[in-house]
Protein backbone atom coordinates (compact mmCIF):
# COMPACT_ATOMS: atom_id res chain seq x y z
CA UNK A 1 0.00 0.00 0.00
CA UNK A 2 1.30 3.38 -0.89
CA UNK A 3 -0.59 6.74 0.41
CA UNK A 4 -0.47 9.49 -2.43
CA UNK A 5 -2.52 12.64 -1.32
CA UNK A 6 -4.02 10.86 1.78
CA UNK A 7 -5.94 8.09 -0.51
CA UNK A 8 -4.67 4.24 0.11
CA UNK A 9 -3.46 2.41 -3.33
CA UNK A 10 -3.83 -1.34 -2.51
CA UNK A 11 -0.92 -2.26 -4.57
CA UNK A 12 -0.50 -6.06 -6.19
CA UNK A 13 2.60 -7.16 -7.82
CA UNK A 14 1.34 -8.95 -11.06
CA UNK A 15 4.66 -10.20 -11.68
CA UNK A 16 7.31 -11.27 -9.05
CA UNK A 17 9.78 -14.09 -8.66
CA UNK A 18 11.54 -16.07 -5.93
CA UNK A 19 14.22 -17.84 -8.28
CA UNK A 20 17.10 -20.15 -7.63
CA UNK A 21 20.17 -19.32 -10.22
CA UNK A 22 23.02 -20.38 -8.01
CA UNK A 23 26.05 -22.02 -9.25
CA UNK A 24 25.08 -25.25 -7.60
CA UNK A 25 21.53 -25.11 -9.34
CA UNK A 26 22.95 -24.74 -13.01
CA UNK A 27 23.21 -27.49 -15.07
CA UNK A 28 24.99 -26.58 -17.63
CA UNK A 29 26.22 -23.32 -19.26
CA UNK A 30 22.95 -22.25 -20.35
CA UNK A 31 21.97 -21.59 -17.03
CA UNK A 32 24.84 -19.08 -16.46
CA UNK A 33 24.26 -17.83 -19.16
CA UNK A 34 20.68 -17.31 -18.44
CA UNK A 35 21.70 -15.43 -14.96
CA UNK A 36 24.48 -13.00 -16.99
CA UNK A 37 21.76 -11.74 -19.48
CA UNK A 38 19.91 -11.28 -16.51
CA UNK A 39 21.83 -9.29 -14.21
CA UNK A 40 22.50 -7.20 -17.53
CA UNK A 41 18.81 -6.15 -17.50
CA UNK A 42 19.18 -5.58 -13.84
CA UNK A 43 22.08 -3.50 -13.65
CA UNK A 44 21.19 -1.37 -16.62
CA UNK A 45 17.82 -0.42 -15.64
CA UNK A 46 17.85 -0.02 -12.14
CA UNK A 47 19.11 3.41 -9.91
CA UNK A 48 22.58 2.83 -8.86
CA UNK A 49 21.74 2.25 -5.06
CA UNK A 50 19.31 -0.55 -6.15
CA UNK A 51 22.19 -2.49 -7.89
CA UNK A 52 22.79 -5.90 -5.81
CA UNK A 53 26.36 -7.89 -5.94
CA UNK A 54 25.92 -10.91 -9.02
CA UNK A 55 26.42 -13.98 -6.04
CA UNK A 56 23.26 -11.66 -4.02
CA UNK A 57 21.00 -11.77 -7.48
CA UNK A 58 21.69 -15.29 -8.36
CA UNK A 59 20.01 -16.38 -4.95
CA UNK A 60 18.08 -14.08 -2.39
CA UNK A 61 16.71 -15.57 0.71
CA UNK A 62 12.97 -15.03 2.02
CA UNK A 63 13.73 -12.46 4.22
CA UNK A 64 15.00 -9.96 1.46
CA UNK A 65 11.87 -10.85 -0.82
CA UNK A 66 9.64 -9.98 2.46
CA UNK A 67 11.18 -6.69 3.22
CA UNK A 68 11.52 -5.93 -0.92
CA UNK A 69 8.12 -6.09 -1.62
CA UNK A 70 5.63 -6.17 1.51
CA UNK A 71 8.68 -4.19 4.02
CA UNK A 72 9.97 -1.23 1.77
CA UNK A 73 8.62 -2.02 -1.21
CA UNK A 74 4.36 -0.81 -0.82
CA UNK A 75 3.51 -4.20 -2.08
CA UNK A 76 0.11 -5.90 -0.79
CA UNK A 77 0.37 -9.01 -2.76
CA UNK A 78 2.35 -10.56 -5.57
CA UNK A 79 1.58 -12.61 -8.28
CA UNK A 80 4.55 -15.65 -8.61
CA UNK A 81 5.06 -16.24 -12.20
CA UNK A 82 6.27 -19.19 -11.64
CA UNK A 83 9.36 -20.34 -14.39
CA UNK A 84 10.46 -23.55 -15.29
CA UNK A 85 13.68 -23.72 -17.23
CA UNK A 86 14.35 -27.37 -16.32
CA UNK A 87 17.12 -27.60 -19.30
CA UNK A 88 18.79 -24.81 -18.03
CA UNK A 89 18.21 -24.81 -13.77
CA UNK A 90 18.58 -28.36 -11.93
CA UNK A 91 15.83 -27.96 -9.90
CA UNK A 92 14.40 -25.42 -11.85
CA UNK A 93 14.12 -21.66 -11.41
CA UNK A 94 11.30 -20.98 -9.82
CA UNK A 95 8.55 -23.77 -10.13
CA UNK A 96 5.38 -23.73 -8.53
CA UNK A 97 6.46 -26.12 -6.37
CA UNK A 98 9.43 -24.11 -5.07
CA UNK A 99 7.05 -21.08 -5.15
CA UNK A 100 4.62 -23.16 -2.97
CA UNK A 101 6.85 -22.72 0.13
CA UNK A 102 6.15 -18.87 0.53
CA UNK A 103 2.64 -19.40 -0.65
CA UNK A 104 1.96 -21.88 2.23
CA UNK A 105 3.93 -19.63 4.57
CA UNK A 106 1.95 -16.32 3.89
CA UNK A 107 -1.45 -17.94 2.17
CA UNK A 108 -2.64 -14.23 1.81
CA UNK A 109 0.21 -12.64 -0.04
CA UNK A 110 0.64 -14.68 -2.76
CA UNK A 111 -1.06 -15.79 -5.91
CA UNK A 112 0.45 -18.86 -7.47
CA UNK A 113 0.85 -19.53 -10.82
CA UNK A 114 1.09 -23.49 -12.46
CA UNK A 115 2.06 -23.92 -16.35
CA UNK A 116 1.69 -26.61 -18.86
CA UNK A 117 3.37 -26.93 -22.05
CA UNK A 118 1.82 -29.02 -24.65
CA UNK A 119 5.00 -31.04 -25.50
CA UNK A 120 4.40 -32.51 -22.18
CA UNK A 121 1.59 -34.17 -24.97
CA UNK A 122 -1.71 -36.27 -23.66
CA UNK A 123 0.09 -37.83 -20.73
CA UNK A 124 0.87 -34.33 -19.52
CA UNK A 125 -2.90 -33.65 -19.44
CA UNK A 126 -3.36 -35.91 -16.45
CA UNK A 127 -0.27 -34.13 -14.60
CA UNK A 128 -2.16 -30.91 -15.52
CA UNK A 129 -5.32 -31.62 -13.44
CA UNK A 130 -2.83 -33.36 -10.18
CA UNK A 131 -1.04 -30.03 -10.14
CA UNK A 132 -4.69 -28.18 -10.04
CA UNK A 133 -5.17 -30.69 -7.35
CA UNK A 134 -2.29 -30.58 -5.30
CA UNK A 135 -1.83 -27.08 -5.42
CA UNK A 136 -3.61 -23.76 -4.67
CA UNK A 137 -3.01 -22.66 -8.72
CA UNK A 138 -4.85 -19.79 -9.46
CA UNK A 139 -3.46 -18.68 -12.97
CA UNK A 140 -1.10 -19.89 -15.18
CA UNK A 141 2.73 -18.76 -16.49
CA UNK A 142 2.93 -20.15 -20.15
CA UNK A 143 6.60 -19.72 -21.34
CA UNK A 144 6.61 -20.03 -25.05
CA UNK A 145 10.54 -20.11 -25.57
CA UNK A 146 11.22 -22.39 -23.02
CA UNK A 147 13.51 -25.30 -24.85
CA UNK A 148 12.27 -29.29 -24.41
CA UNK A 149 14.53 -31.57 -25.83
CA UNK A 150 15.21 -30.51 -29.39
CA UNK A 151 12.31 -28.11 -29.32
CA UNK A 152 12.77 -24.27 -28.92
CA UNK A 153 9.52 -23.38 -28.64
CA UNK A 154 5.47 -23.40 -28.84
CA UNK A 155 2.62 -21.72 -30.01
CA UNK A 156 -0.68 -20.79 -28.06
CA UNK A 157 -2.22 -21.67 -31.51
CA UNK A 158 -0.93 -25.59 -30.89
CA UNK A 159 -3.63 -28.05 -31.45
CA UNK A 160 -2.18 -29.57 -28.09
CA UNK A 161 -2.04 -26.05 -26.44
CA UNK A 162 -5.70 -25.99 -26.88
CA UNK A 163 -6.00 -29.45 -24.91
CA UNK A 164 -4.71 -27.90 -22.09
CA UNK A 165 -6.43 -24.12 -22.57
CA UNK A 166 -9.71 -26.45 -22.77
CA UNK A 167 -8.83 -28.01 -19.47
CA UNK A 168 -8.17 -24.71 -17.90
CA UNK A 169 -11.77 -24.11 -18.79
CA UNK A 170 -13.05 -27.12 -17.04
CA UNK A 171 -10.93 -26.89 -14.15
CA UNK A 172 -12.26 -22.71 -13.48
CA UNK A 173 -8.50 -21.73 -14.06
CA UNK A 174 -9.24 -18.30 -16.03
CA UNK A 175 -6.18 -15.66 -16.05
CA UNK A 176 -2.87 -17.19 -18.16
CA UNK A 177 0.03 -15.04 -17.63
CA UNK A 178 1.72 -15.26 -20.83
CA UNK A 179 5.61 -14.01 -21.68
CA UNK A 180 5.65 -12.54 -24.78
CA UNK A 181 8.63 -10.21 -26.00
CA UNK A 182 11.64 -9.62 -24.53
CA UNK A 183 13.84 -12.26 -24.76
CA UNK A 184 16.74 -13.59 -22.75
CA UNK A 185 19.84 -15.67 -23.73
CA UNK A 186 19.76 -18.23 -24.92
CA UNK A 187 15.99 -18.26 -25.71
CA UNK A 188 14.60 -17.35 -29.50
CA UNK A 189 13.00 -13.96 -29.63
CA UNK A 190 10.80 -15.01 -32.47
CA UNK A 191 9.52 -18.15 -29.97
CA UNK A 192 8.16 -15.18 -27.90
CA UNK A 193 6.34 -13.82 -30.71
CA UNK A 194 3.06 -12.26 -29.88
CA UNK A 195 1.30 -13.10 -32.68
CA UNK A 196 -0.38 -16.30 -31.78
CA UNK A 197 -2.37 -14.67 -28.63
CA UNK A 198 -4.83 -13.05 -31.36
CA UNK A 199 -5.98 -16.57 -32.58
CA UNK A 200 -6.11 -17.98 -29.00
CA UNK A 201 -7.73 -14.73 -27.34
CA UNK A 202 -10.25 -15.41 -29.63
CA UNK A 203 -11.11 -18.57 -29.77
CA UNK A 204 -10.77 -18.73 -25.56
CA UNK A 205 -13.09 -15.98 -24.72
CA UNK A 206 -14.00 -16.54 -21.27
CA UNK A 207 -9.85 -17.23 -20.32
CA UNK A 208 -7.97 -13.64 -20.06
CA UNK A 209 -4.63 -13.56 -21.53
CA UNK A 210 -2.23 -11.38 -19.91
CA UNK A 211 0.74 -10.27 -21.98
CA UNK A 212 3.53 -10.25 -19.57
CA UNK A 213 5.97 -7.23 -21.55
CA UNK A 214 3.36 -6.23 -23.89
CA UNK A 215 5.11 -7.70 -26.53
CA UNK A 216 8.01 -5.66 -26.53
CA UNK A 217 9.22 -4.76 -28.89
CA UNK A 218 6.60 -5.07 -30.81
CA UNK A 219 4.29 -3.24 -28.74
CA UNK A 220 2.25 -2.08 -31.81
CA UNK A 221 1.20 -6.15 -32.84
CA UNK A 222 0.25 -6.34 -29.27
CA UNK A 223 -2.11 -3.56 -29.00
CA UNK A 224 -3.84 -3.97 -32.54
CA UNK A 225 -4.58 -7.42 -31.10
CA UNK A 226 -5.41 -6.18 -27.38
CA UNK A 227 -7.85 -3.14 -29.33
CA UNK A 228 -9.76 -6.67 -30.86
CA UNK A 229 -9.84 -9.09 -28.01
CA UNK A 230 -11.11 -7.63 -24.90
CA UNK A 231 -9.82 -10.69 -22.95
CA UNK A 232 -6.16 -9.33 -23.16
CA UNK A 233 -4.35 -7.42 -21.12
CA UNK A 234 -0.87 -5.97 -20.91
CA UNK A 235 1.08 -6.76 -18.21
CA UNK A 236 3.90 -4.15 -17.41
CA UNK A 237 6.78 -5.81 -16.47
CA UNK A 238 10.12 -4.73 -17.91
CA UNK A 239 7.93 -2.07 -19.50
CA UNK A 240 8.11 0.12 -16.58
CA UNK A 241 11.02 -0.49 -15.48
CA UNK A 242 12.26 1.95 -18.17
CA UNK A 243 10.63 4.48 -16.04
CA UNK A 244 14.48 5.45 -14.77
CA UNK A 245 16.80 5.02 -17.39
CA UNK A 246 14.42 5.83 -20.49
CA UNK A 247 11.34 8.03 -19.08
CA UNK A 248 10.58 9.04 -22.40
CA UNK A 249 9.98 5.84 -24.09
CA UNK A 250 8.59 4.33 -20.74
CA UNK A 251 5.78 7.66 -21.64
CA UNK A 252 4.91 6.42 -25.32
CA UNK A 253 4.41 2.67 -24.39
CA UNK A 254 2.02 3.94 -21.56
CA UNK A 255 0.36 6.04 -24.02
CA UNK A 256 -0.01 3.65 -26.35
CA UNK A 257 -1.37 1.26 -24.05
CA UNK A 258 -4.16 3.83 -22.54
CA UNK A 259 -4.63 4.90 -25.94
CA UNK A 260 -5.61 1.32 -27.45
CA UNK A 261 -6.59 -0.49 -24.03
CA UNK A 262 -7.93 1.73 -21.80
CA UNK A 263 -6.91 2.16 -17.74
CA UNK A 264 -8.59 -0.96 -17.36
CA UNK A 265 -6.50 -3.60 -18.78
CA UNK A 266 -3.10 -2.94 -17.80
CA UNK A 267 -1.29 -4.65 -14.92
CA UNK A 268 1.72 -3.00 -12.91
CA UNK A 269 4.85 -5.86 -12.38
CA UNK A 270 8.08 -5.19 -10.94
CA UNK A 271 9.36 -8.57 -12.37
CA UNK A 272 11.43 -8.88 -9.22
CA UNK A 273 13.88 -9.59 -8.27
CA UNK A 274 14.86 -8.24 -11.56
CA UNK A 275 14.32 -5.09 -10.27
CA UNK A 276 12.71 -3.83 -7.02
CA UNK A 277 9.34 -2.35 -6.62
CA UNK A 278 10.10 0.30 -4.46
CA UNK A 279 11.74 2.79 -6.77
CA UNK A 280 9.39 1.77 -9.66
CA UNK A 281 6.56 2.47 -7.61
CA UNK A 282 7.83 5.97 -6.17
CA UNK A 283 8.85 6.83 -9.69
CA UNK A 284 5.53 5.85 -11.43
CA UNK A 285 3.24 7.60 -8.55
CA UNK A 286 5.11 10.66 -9.19
CA UNK A 287 5.81 10.54 -13.11
CA UNK A 288 3.70 12.57 -15.94
CA UNK A 289 3.26 12.21 -20.02
CA UNK A 290 5.05 14.78 -21.22
CA UNK A 291 2.57 17.47 -22.78
CA UNK A 292 3.24 16.74 -26.36
CA UNK A 293 2.66 13.05 -25.85
CA UNK A 294 -0.52 13.42 -23.75
CA UNK A 295 -1.95 15.78 -26.48
CA UNK A 296 -1.24 13.46 -29.35
CA UNK A 297 -2.28 10.26 -27.92
CA UNK A 298 -5.71 12.35 -26.01
CA UNK A 299 -5.00 10.32 -22.90
CA UNK A 300 -4.02 10.99 -18.89
CA UNK A 301 -1.69 8.85 -16.32
CA UNK A 302 -4.28 10.55 -13.56
CA UNK A 303 -3.95 9.02 -10.22
CA UNK A 304 -7.29 7.39 -10.92
CA UNK A 305 -5.71 5.24 -13.62
CA UNK A 306 -2.27 4.60 -11.50
CA UNK A 307 -4.64 3.43 -9.14
CA UNK A 308 -6.35 0.82 -11.32
CA UNK A 309 -2.77 -0.50 -13.12
CA UNK A 310 -1.21 -0.81 -9.21
CA UNK A 311 -3.95 -3.08 -7.81
CA UNK A 312 -7.56 -2.41 -8.87
CA UNK A 313 -7.11 -3.91 -12.34
CA UNK A 314 -5.71 -7.35 -10.68
CA UNK A 315 -8.01 -7.91 -7.99
CA UNK A 316 -10.77 -7.58 -10.52
CA UNK A 317 -9.08 -10.34 -12.50
CA UNK A 318 -8.61 -12.62 -9.64
CA UNK A 319 -11.62 -12.18 -7.55
CA UNK A 320 -9.82 -9.97 -4.55
CA UNK A 321 -12.41 -7.67 -2.85
CA UNK A 322 -9.23 -5.20 -1.75
CA UNK A 323 -11.09 -3.59 1.51
CA UNK A 324 -12.25 -7.40 2.88
CA UNK A 325 -8.49 -8.52 1.47
CA UNK A 326 -6.64 -5.51 3.41
CA UNK A 327 -7.97 -6.54 6.86
CA UNK A 328 -7.06 -10.39 6.49
CA UNK A 329 -3.63 -8.51 5.40
CA UNK A 330 -3.46 -6.30 8.51
CA UNK A 331 -3.31 -9.48 10.86
CA UNK A 332 -1.24 -11.63 8.97
CA UNK A 333 2.36 -11.87 10.07
CA UNK A 334 3.66 -9.28 7.73
CA UNK A 335 0.92 -7.26 8.47
CA UNK A 336 1.78 -7.55 12.05
CA UNK A 337 5.59 -6.65 11.09
CA UNK A 338 4.32 -3.64 9.17
CA UNK A 339 2.42 -2.33 11.83
CA UNK A 340 5.18 -2.57 14.46
CA UNK A 341 7.29 -0.86 11.64
CA UNK A 342 4.51 2.40 11.82
CA UNK A 343 4.47 2.21 15.71
ZN1 LIG B 1 9.52 -12.45 -14.99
Amino acid sequence: MIRVDGQEIFVIDGHMHFWDGSPENWRNKYGEGWMLCFYDYHKSLSPADYVWPFDKYCKYDEETLIRDLFLEGYVDMGIFNSTYLTEFFKNGFNTHVQNYVLKQKYPERFILCGTFDPRWGEKGLDEFRRMVEEYPIQGLKLYTAEWRGESRGWRLTDPMAYRYLELCRELGIRNIHVHKGPTIYPLNKDAFDVHDVDQAASDFPDLNFIVEHCGLPRLDDFCWIAKQDKNVYAGLAVAIAFIHSRPRYFAEIIANLLYWLGPDRILFGSDYALWSPRWIIEKFIAFELPPDIKEEYGVDLTLETKRKILGENAARLYGIDIAAQREKLQRDPIGQRLAAQVA
